[in-house]
């Protein structure tokens, strides 16, 4: 790449862009000397299955309340994969990590299975740091098109692998079996990412609120043999995995962080069409997204921006329901393919609104980090 003229990268870049994208790149250009970097940290919140019905039941669930009412920015994004109208998690948030449209089940890779470097690759060649926390396990399709490349999503053994041998120095998640028990005879993976600089320990050891991370290495937590529980049935780390991971990228660098936070069973509740689910799982979810705010608004560096890869269900709140006692009716055990809007808090907020494919999402990220 570096020997390539730059006019030639210029008019390539130029070239590939739509017009909304193009007023912007220019006005990132424009200040690029001598200009402080405004954005220094990215969080990154993925609601798995979070369609504007999971929003509007949460909210009115919580007294007609939300912390995504304090967003000033708000667009959509057209959610589809290159092979289906519908996607999955895996394409969704592919097209986040990577800015590419790829086929429903491809972590990390594009329609040809070819490997796309990720903004979380990206983020920490410039020397940041990077974490992910998820209330799946780690090795589930969304935190995994982050850190790994694999043409499927169920191929969780390669993919915690590709964790084992990563530069996420920070991450939280269930999935301490693809670690420990692993289906061939290859060694327990702990082993290694404690030679690749990580202190790893999970749920069977300690508690995570009895951790401290060591700020001199990596840090990885196991919160589940499988995947967690629902926040009804007792989970409870995802709040405090958040703000620990915040804490942790925070104070180590003076670079800056992308993290990646997922409330993953807003989307289980939806494909079991159980509404109370999805609600109880929007509410922590939304507690998490106050608290970011609260992070963001006292740094003034942070760009916050809430997304979904989808909505799952084809929920809708019925005409009987109250604001005390919603009715649910879903039209789908799977997701659905309506637009997903999109929050934005912070510097270069502003550049999210609009309606835009899910991929510029990646490159909304991108000019927001000033990465080329
Ligand atoms: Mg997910
Ligand atoms: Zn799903």
């Amino acid at each position: 790449m570096s020997r390539v003229p730059l006019f030639l990268i210029v008019f390539l870049f130029f070239s590939c862009d739509q017009g909304q994208t193009k007023k912007v790149t220019n006005t990132t250009l424009s200040t690029t000397n001598n200009t402080p970097k405004k954005v220094k940290n990215i969080i990154l919140l993925i609601g798995d299955g979070m369609g504007l019905t999971q929003i509007s039941a949460g909210m009115y669930s919580q007294g007609n309340k939300t912390s995504l009412e304090e967003f000033p920015v708000i667009g959509l994004h057209k959610s589809h994969a290159s092979n289906k109208l519908v996607t999955d998690s895996a394409a969704g948030a592919t097209a986040f990590s990577c800015g590419v449209k790829t086929y429903n089940g491809a972590i990390g890779v594009d329609k040809d299975t070819m490997a796309v470097e990720t903004i979380l690759e990206k983020a920490r060649k410039q020397g940041m740091k990077t974490g992910l926390v998820a209330s799946s396990t780690i090795v589930h399709a969304t935190p995994a098109s982050f850190y790994s490349h694999n043409k499927s999503r169920k191929n969780y053994d390669e993919i915690a692998d590709d964790l084992a041998q990563s530069s996420v120095d920070f991450f939280v998640g269930g999935g301490k079996m693809f670690f420990t028990e692993r289906a061939e005879t290859r060694k327990d993976l702990y082993q290694s990412m404690r030679s690749n600089g990580y202190m790893i320990s999970d749920f069977f050891e300690s508690e995570l609120k009895d951790i401290t991370p060591d700020l001199s290495k990596k840090f990885g937590f196991l919160t589940a043999n499988k995947d967690p529980l629902p926040v009804a049935q007792g989970r409870d780390y995802l709040p405090l995995a958040s703000e620990m991971a915040i804490e942790y990228l925070d104070a180590v660098e003076d670079k800056g962080f992308f993290l990646m936070i997922e409330g993953s069973q807003i989307d289980w509740g939806g494909h079991a069409n159980n509404g109370e689910y999805v609600v109880s799982e929007f509410v922590e979810f939304d507690q998490i997204i106050g608290n970011v705010l609260d992070f963001a608004e006292k740094d003034g560096q942070t760009l916050v921006i809430v997304t979904a890869d989808h909505e799952t269900g084809g929920l809708a709140i019925q005409p009987e329901s109250t604001m005390d006692s919603l009715q649910y009716a879903f039209t789908s055990t799977y997701h659905t393919g309506t637009m997903i809007p999109v929050f934005a808090y912070g510097p270069d907020a502003e550049i999210f609104a609009g309606i835009y494919e899910n991929t510029e999402i990646f490159y909304k990220m991108l000019q927001a980090f000033d990465f080329k």
